[in-house]
């Protein structure tokens, strides 16, 4: 059994961070499953050393041994891989060229692309996944996985990651609860996918002193890993059902 813990490197972690990893290592150790420690580096121009580093540095502090360190921005020819094979399964896919002003707060295409048969272009177009019509594509709209840099987008990166580890059990935000949907969506279109049978769980997300959720945005200088720090964690943790 495997689970994972995936931060991404585009600011200093925050004790929202700490409280996932510590989750996934209590359910790591009830399951008697290792850690796969994934680096979320896919957005190469927010990804710093730094944050990589501090990184290691609290997964150390958390007494986290992962069995194996995987950095998704190494795995672009394996999604581009999956991608191809999970398109070739009937996975419903369109490439778009709105940009992010053409959006506006629309979460779906707003000019039709889908019925333009327009090719895929680094810089000028995206690929999006095409859900059915219904509740999820309200709530997600038409997820890129393929973005317009030229880079694979996370759904796919996530989900193609998870696939090929193996992982078995998955500790994230109810944040992502949306993003859980999603990807089991396109689990589907991978062959006989271990991510369909995974158990998924989530947790709420803590809450900072202002009452405000713990974001990146909060991730904007090193945490000070102290005794104080890990007595506040260990409560959060001892106080978090998981669902
Ligand atoms: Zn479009």
């Amino acid at each position: 059994m495997l689970t994972r813990i995936a931060p991404t490197p585009s600011g200093f972690l925050h004790e929202g961070n700490l409280v996932n990893f510590l989750l996934t290592k209590r359910l790591a150790a009830r399951m008697d499953a290792g850690i796969v420690l994934r680096i979320d580096d896919m957005d190469r121009e927010r990804t710093r050393p730094e944050y990589v580093s501090d990184i290691f540095r609290v997964v150390e502090w958390l007494g986290i041994e992962p069995t194996a360190t995987v950095y998704l921005s190494q795995r672009t020819a394996r999604d581009v891989e999956a991608l191809h094979d999970m398109h070739a399964a009937g996975m419903p896919t369109f490439v778009c060229r709105c940009s992010r002003s053409d959006l506006g707060d629309s979460l779906t295409c707003t000019r039709h692309c889908d019925a333009e048969g327009i090719e895929l272009a680094t810089g000028a177009s995206a690929l999006r996944l095409r859900l059915p019509d219904g509740p999820l594509r309200d709530a997600m709209g038409d997820v890129v996985l393929w973005r317009r840099d030229g880079y694979p987008a996370y759904q796919l990166s996530s989900l193609v990651a998870d696939h090929d580890f193996r992982i078995s059990h998955i500790v994230r935000g109810e944040d992502l609860r949306g993003s859980t949907v999603v990807q089991l969506f396109m689990a589907r279109f991978l062959d006989d996918s271990p991510f369909l049978r995974a158990q998924i769980l989530h947790h709420p997300l803590i809450v900072g002193e202002s009452g405000a959720k713990l974001s990146k945005s909060q991730g904007t200088s090193r945490l000070e890993l102290t005794p104080v720090l890990r007595n506040r964690l260990d409560a959060s943790v001892a106080s978090i059902e998981l669902s």
